[in-house]
């Protein structure tokens, strides 16, 4: 498909400069066709798939047509979702940056009417909005239409999949028939037509074909994993690819709070996202995803749609979409801007069929994976831990420590045995006599944990390691592995006495004292918020990067948790944990006291 450069398409120099700023090379094929189109005032029909570049297609010819004298509304954009709105205004943003007068402000649900009311009252000409707000905002005299030059319904076919057929009627109905009608959707079924039939004047259809603008840069692949292995799978391609920046999809809510609690016990840094959070959750978790305070997001599609993160390494289909327009919609968010993406989807059982048929449909190009085994993801994390040294010591990131490696060179240990000490505590080791712990009985699994049944997708390990297994505290790798006591059934290959005990590692039934080297940490959480040692390890690790080895034995009590961790870093760990968030309550951790040398 034919992509042009900027400067070929009618634009003025306000908005090349902005182009330029933001770092587009040349049009997208979507961009190509509808830009010149649309400055001549007709209206467009717009097909093409997510991450074709569709925003600012309408959105460069929406700011040359605002008159920047005139302080009133002249530009109605219709957005399915808040996000959305939200990542269309600020790229209006960027791409007015240079036309002196012109502004933007997103109308939408969830925030003060009092802000908008403000921006409104101020004189903006752009407004970008969800259709309930936008409705809103008109019957209560904020939002007046009359002055319109131009209406653009974005992803028109979600906004009628969520609902928003009489809304978006509604407001066709009250804007001026002179003005512009521009019409984005990924998809064409019979609403969308009826609608197009009915309120624009000769449009014309631009349909582009290609997939995502940088379709080809998504590496797709699928797995067959039985249902019940798909944690131990996700996890262990996640590690062998050493991902730390992706989008999961599940199917339903209940999938992705068990989901994200599940990996965020096996120290992984998530987050959730689904219609049952609150606005200012939802934002919440948006702006942290967006920081890369987050690893990896779990979401529905709902929740997703229009979400537009750059440089997502990866998305996983959990569960397979509904149909190949979700398929497409979901994987358009790894692979932009040229970057090379990938996207793993789950299959089990019948669904097979069903993505054989979105294959041939869509005519995906998804090939077949197999999923890692646990040597290759030993393996990976070997190599991401060698590139890690490898790095530092091309940076020289490192203080000198000559006279401690001498005096252990003096004593006669080779070279070689003194860096293989250190790489084996640095993975979370533990020295061989003083940290060997013994496990808990082991029938002592906390009854909250078995209140609520374990999802699907995780098989109960029925039988546990005998209640005299000596084992060392964990490192992070054995905790990422350690499925809170449940293993998958990926499991098969491991050793019985290589799964972790039941939680019952962190357990002790009475506090016995304190191990040397470490210190007791106190937290305001408790069996109140149904608190899991897990959840204590996951936090720990994932907040401060620490290997999981660095927590000793936890006690949990009705309405706080007392925590050993290695002596060394309980004052980092205390700063670190320091108002973030477990189940909801922001931590108020301190330093309860330390062990006294033998
Ligand atoms: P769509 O609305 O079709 O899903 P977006 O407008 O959200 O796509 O664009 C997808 C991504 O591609 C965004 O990150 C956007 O900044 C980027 N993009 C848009 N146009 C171009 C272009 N011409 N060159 C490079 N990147 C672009
Ligand atoms: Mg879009």
């Amino acid at each position: 498909m034919e992509k042009r450069p900027f400067a070929e398409l009618g634009l003025s120099p306000e908005a090349l400069k902005a182009v330029e700023k933001m770092g587009f090379e040349e049009a997208s094929p979507i961009q190509t066709a509808v830009i010149p189109v649309a400055l001549t005032g007709r209206d467009v029909v717009g097909m093409s798939s997510t991450g074709s570049g569709k925003t600012a297609a309408f959105a460069l010819p929406a700011i040359e047509r605002v008159d920047a004298h005139k302080r009133a509304v002249q530009v109605l954009i219709l957005c399915p979702t808040r996000e959305l709105a939200v990542q269309v205004a600020e790229e209006f943003g960027k791409l007015a940056l240079f036309k002196r007068g012109v502004r933007e402000v997103p109308i939408y649900g969830g925030q003060s009417y009092e802000r908008q009311y403000r921006a409104l009252a101020a004189g903006a000409q752009i407004v970008i909005g969800t259709p309930g707000r936008v409705m809103d905002m008109m019957e209560r005299g904020a939002l007046k239409l009359e002055t319109l030059a131009m209406v653009v319904l974005d992803e028109a076919d979600r906004m009628l999949d969520m609902g928003f057929r009489d809304d978006i009627e509604h407001i066709l109905k009250s804007v001026p028939a002179t003005r512009q009608l521009l019409f984005f959707s990924a998809t064409m079924p019979r609403a969308i037509q009826d609608l197009i039939g009915r309120y624009s004047k000769d449009p014309e259809w631009i349909k582009i074909d290609s997939v995502a603008l940088n379709a080809p840069q998504v590496e797709q692949v699928w797995f067959e994993v039985d249902r019940r292995s798909k944690l131990e799978a996700l996890t262990r391609l996640i590690d062998v690819q050493d991902f730390r920046y992706g989008l999961i999809f599940c199917s339903t809510k209940i999938m992705v709070d068990d989901l994200d609690e599940a990996l965020h016990a096996r120290g992984y840094q998530t987050d959730r996202l689904h219609g049952d959070l609150s606005q200012m959750q939802r934002d919440r978790v948006m702006q942290k995803f967006r920081e890369r305070k987050i690893e990896f997001l779990v979401a529905t599609d709902v929740a997703a749609r229009g979400l537009d993160v750059d440089d997502l390494e990866v998305v996983f289909n959990f569960d397979l979409p509904n149909d190949a327009e979700d398929y497409t919609h979901r994987i358009g968010r790894t692979g932009r801007a040229g970057k090379k993406g990938r996207a793993f989807t789950f299959v089990s059982g019948q669904e097979l069929y069903k993505l054989q048929s979105m294959v041939r449909w869509a005519r995906l190009d998804v090939r077949r994976g197999s999923i890692p085994s646990l040597d290759e993801v030993d393996e990976a994390r070997t190599n991401v831990f060698f590139e890690k040294i490898r790095s530092t010591l091309e940076a020289k990131q490192f203080k000198p420590h000559d006279r401690m490696i001498d005096r252990l060179l003096d004593e006669g240990y080779a070279s070689t045995d003194i860096c293989s000490a250190l790489i084996h505590l640095l993975q979370g080791g533990a020295p061989a006599k003083a940290e060997v712990k013994k496990p808990a009985p082991s029938k002592a699994a906390p009854a909250e944990k078995q209140a609520k049944p374990a999802p699907a997708w995780v098989e109960k390990k029925a039988t546990l390691p005998p209640a005299n297994a000596e084992r060392v505290a964990p490192s992070e790798p054995e905790l990422k592995k350690a499925s809170l006591g449940q293993a998958a059934s990926l499991a098969d290959e491991r050793d019985e006495d290589e799964e972790p005990p039941r939680k019952s590692k962190y357990e002790r039934p009475a506090r016995t004292g304190r191990e040397p080297g470490m210190a007791t940490i106190f937290l305001n959480v408790g069996r109140k918020q149904l608190i899991t040692p897990a959840d204590i390890v996951g936090k720990i690790a994932g907040v401060t990067r620490l290997p999981a080895g660095v927590v000793g034995a936890i006690d949990i009590h009705q309405r706080h948790t007392l925590a050993d961790v290695a002596a060394t870093e309980a004052e980092f760990i205390v700063k670190k944990l320091a108002g973030i968030k477990l189940k909801g309550v922001p931590l108020e951790p301190a330093l309860a006291g330390a062990a006294t040398a033998e």
